[in-house]
């Protein structure tokens, strides 16, 4: 009976902390508790322990809810700790986190993500005029771009190139069409991006940057009435070329401190006297600048005389400079590994500028900062991102279809289990990633600026192609490293720390800013709490952080129960929205998201402002944050779908990978855990069972591997998105092999069984001619076969160059010819 009582007395308070029953209504039921079981004493043999516990912690509580009680006895002695080790933040941290707003990432940092929610959100769609220009104008634009010539022969994109760019506003998609722009929802922006990169990254980049962070988005915004009339027609129209010039040499992650200054001062300028700032800059790397004609600028502004006012120190603020203007240092080259695009240095010494090409005019001045972080917070998550997927979707189209062509030991390499696995990775990821990119998109065109999402978005889906070229190149082996028209993956991955390096480097992104400014934005109470013990410490400033620290406690104690009782019962406590096989997902998905939030909060408490120094606990809980985020896409994208039956191994390999990505994140942040003593404790909490996730099955790479050795719905759903060529190109070939192979795959097999010998590109006539004669094949058969193996030798081939053309633009295809033996029909075309 004991016991009994003590379970029951136990459970009654961890439910209460379970399903976070707002205090009075918990001190109103543990009140009721004790009275029914002091009258139940009558009947029923209650022990008195059981009842005084009751009592003691109702009275306990009721001590938490009167507020004068607990402020004198614990928030007010512990505000002025909490003024000791909170972090302090500087002005550019707390303008970047204020910058963006919350989305879901709040939910994934409360410990008990409302579902619903997330499902009501509307799927991603386009526009009948967005879905135009896609397959118009830019298919059009796809079929135009060959990238080796625009890699080998020009080292820039064509004019005719820049001609169609300009002539259909490419870089107009962000631009009102009041204006004369575009005026794309963020998911079309993305579609277009996404399209272009996955023929050539040139072009791609050079579409991207004036539709992300740069001199249109910072107009549009912040732009007084007559710089958005005169420059938004001419950027749309493609009049000017902008770009936008932040990173300097001694500033590059680190963009705040930058060394450019403008110096508020008078000068002559179009004849008469005018106010202004003088401004000397040394950029580097900016994008399109060697061929701009407006040059956003981003400088620290001063006044030393006095002109403006009090205060000297104005901070960061940004200007638009007309190329043309005296002084200006523009046109010189970098060559970025891998593209084409236009990059280059900038440099003006004491260049004077009127006040009113200050963005914003003279109010503007020292907003910079803040401009540029809001702008980051919503373009960071479209331009870079659709890259990623683009990368993603192009691995697992053609390397799904050359592990089908390809043959060894004669079987198609895409049937061993090693380059099995390299498959499903690809596919899963690619899968993840374009659903974390849509999911982003919906927030922003609602109007979000998800600062944390879009650094998730950036970092994982730039991080996520990278693993899918790597494996890609892998598979492909000799294929993907010998360079020329022939290598559709080569460029790719050279092109891949580009990504990884602009918008925020991603090692920064991860260790620093994603956990970083997500634990103080998204977390239900920190930022509260620092807030009120920043400022004066009067009476309202302690009554805010008293009622914080005590939402605080009750959510730090809920994700704690949630944690422990959701580890003990596989999380099948918590509720999922839906029914079926991926119900479970969800459920796994709450567990872990308590987990993390109780971690968080933990490692937090026991850090205090230090937490900002410890960059490998914070990566890690990032990983995290970013598997959850990741997770409640792919189940999002499921159900937007249709929960399609083909794509659940897709789901299945991105659900396993994810779950068991957060579960050793956390198992590390426990290894590391700032006070040792307590990793166990934590342990048992988090997971009290052991380690329940273990990663995709055997079957379930396998199930995935599949959807990309043949044609199917899933794998359409999969690269949907992506220029297909049907012409006689690199990735074109593979395209038209792949269908051939499959054509021909029956007729193969039949060969195979009837004479005993696999067929390849160098013996099928000979297997053909006597597999028709005794009638093991159709004539027609025979063609198939005779047309797959051309279209395959195609493919396999790779391109040699005469001596000495390597410094020299090459020639095209030299010898990118199939061995033919000299049986070949040679009425047979391949073309
Ligand atoms: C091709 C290309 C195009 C670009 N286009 C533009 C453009 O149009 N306009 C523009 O203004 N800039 C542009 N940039 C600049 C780009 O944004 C910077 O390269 C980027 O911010 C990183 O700066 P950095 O290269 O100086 O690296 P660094 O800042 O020197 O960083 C080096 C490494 O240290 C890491 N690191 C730095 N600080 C931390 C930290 N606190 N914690 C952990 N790791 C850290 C970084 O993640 C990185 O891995 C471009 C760069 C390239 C290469």
């Amino acid at each position: 009976m004991t016991a009994l009582f003590l379970v029951l007395l136990i459970f009654s308070v961890l439910l209460l902390a379970y399903y976070r029953i707002p205090l009075l209504i918990s001190i109103a039921i543990l009140a009721g508790l004790t009275f029914a079981f002091t009258e139940l004493r009558h009947f029923y043999e209650i022990p008195a322990w059981f009842r005084w516990s009751l009592g003691i912690a109702t009275v306990s509580l009721a001590g938490f809810a009167i507020k004068p009680l607990r402020r004198l006895f614990i928030s007010n002695r512990l505000f002025s700790v909490y003024r000791k080790v909170m972090p302090k933040l500087s002005s550019t941290e707390r303008e970047a986190l204020e910058a963006g707003t919350i989305w879901w990432d709040a939910e994934l940092f409360s410990g008990k993500p409302r579902w619903r929610r997330l499902l009501r959100q509307p799927a991603p769609r386009l526009s009948e005029r967005e879905q135009a220009f896609i397959n118009g104008p830019v298919e059009e634009l796809c079929l135009m771009l060959d990238d080796w010539e625009i890699c080998e022969k020009f080292q820039d994109l064509p004019e005719p190139v820049w001609q169609f760019i300009l002539e259909n506003r490419f870089f107009s998609m962000i631009i009102p069409r009041e204006h004369g722009g575009l005026e794309f929802s963020a998911q079309a922006n993305s579609a277009v991006v996404m399209k272009i990169a996955s023929r050539n990254v040139t072009a791609a980049v050079t579409v991207m940057v004036p539709n992300s962070l740069g001199p249109g988005e910072l107009l549009m915004h912040y732009g007084t009435e007559e710089q958005k009339k005169y420059y938004l027609p001419r950027l749309a129209s493609g009049e000017e070329i902008p770009c936008f010039a932040l990173t300097s040499a001694l500033a590059g992650s680190d963009a705040g401190a930058m060394p450019d200054t403008g110096i508020v001062c008078k000068d002559i300028f179009e004849g008469e006297e005018v106010l202004g700032l003088r401004i000397s800059w040394d950029k580097r790397y900016i994008t399109l600048a060697p061929v701009a004609t407006l040059l956003g600028l981003a400088f620290h502004a001063y006044d030393p005389d006095g002109l403006l006012g009090d205060n000297t120190d104005l901070g960061i603020s940004c200007a638009l400079v007309p190329t043309g203007t005296p002084g200006v240092e523009i046109g010189n080259r970098h060559m970025p590994v891998g593209a084409v695009f236009m990059n280059g240095p900038t440099r003006g010494k004491d260049v004077f500028i009127p006040m009113d090409w200050v963005i914003g005019g003279q109010q503007c001045l020292g907003q910079g900062w803040r401009m540029l972080m809001q702008s980051l917070a919503a373009g960071r998550a479209i331009s870079l991102p659709s890259l990623g997927v683009a990368g993603g979707k192009m691995a697992s189209l053609l390397t799904g279809a050359y592990a089908r062509i390809r043959t060894q030991f004669g079987v198609p390499i895409g049937s061993f289990g090693g380059i099995e696995e390299p498959l499903a990775r690809i596919a899963g990821r690619t899968y993840r990633m374009d659903a974390a990119r849509t999911l982003t998109l919906i927030a922003l065109d609602q109007g979000e600026k998800p600062g944390v999402l879009s650094a998730i978005n950036k970092y994982q889906l730039t991080e996520g192609n990278r693993q899918c070229i790597i494996d890609a190149m892998d598979v492909h082996g000799g294929k993907g490293i010998v360079l020329g028209p022939n290598n559709y993956l080569a460029r790719a991955y050279q092109t891949l720390p580009i990504s990884i390096t602009v918008e925020g480097a991603n090692i920064l992104t991860r260790s620093m800013i994603i956990f970083g400014q997500g634990a103080i934005r998204a977390h239900p109470c920190l930022l509260k709490e620092m807030n009120a013990v920043s400022g004066i410490a009067n009476s309202q400033a302690r009554r805010n952080f008293d009622n914080a620290l005590f939402t605080h406690i009750g959510f730090s104690l809920s994700n704690a129960v949630r944690s422990l009782l959701l580890g003990l019962t596989g999380g099948r406590m918590t509720p999922a929205p839906v029914t079926g096989p991926h119900a479970k997902y969800y459920r796994q998905l709450s567990r872990m998201s308590s987990a993390f939030a109780f971690m968080a909060d933990s490692v937090l408490v026991l850090l205090g402002g230090r937490f900002k120094f410890k960059e490998k606990l914070s990566g890690r809980l990032a990983d995290v944050l970013i598997h959850l985020y990741m997770g409640s896409a792919m189940l999002k994208r499921f159900e937007d779908n249709g929960r399609p039956a083909g794509d659940m191994a897709l789901l299945q390999w991105g659900m396993e990978d994810s779950l068991y990505t957060i579960q050793q994140s956390l198992l590390g942040v426990i290894q590391n855990f700032p006070v040792p003593v307590l990793s166990r404790i934590v342990r048992l909490i988090v997971f009290p069972f052991g380690l329940p996730h273990t990663g995709p099955s055997d079957k379930t790479v396998k199930s995935v591997a599949q959807i990309l050795l043949s044609e199917n719905e899933s794998r359409d759903r999969l690269t949907d998105g992506v220029f297909i060529s049907d012409r006689d190109d690199a990735t074109g070939r593979v395209n038209k092999a792949f269908h051939l192979v499959l054509e021909a795959q029956a007729a193969e097999r039949a060969i195979r069984n009837a004479l005993k010998q696999s067929v390849n590109f160098e013996n099928y006539e000979g297997l053909v001619k006597r597999a028709t004669e005794s009638g093991v094949i159709t004539e027609e058969q025979a063609t198939m076969v005779r047309l797959a193996q051309k279209a395959s030798a195609l493919v396999i081939a790779v391109d040699d160059f005469p001596p000495g053309a390597g410094a020299q633009p090459l020639s095209p295809l030299v010898r990118a010819q199939p061995a033919v033996p000299e049986d070949t029909d040679k009425k047979t075309s391949v073309a």
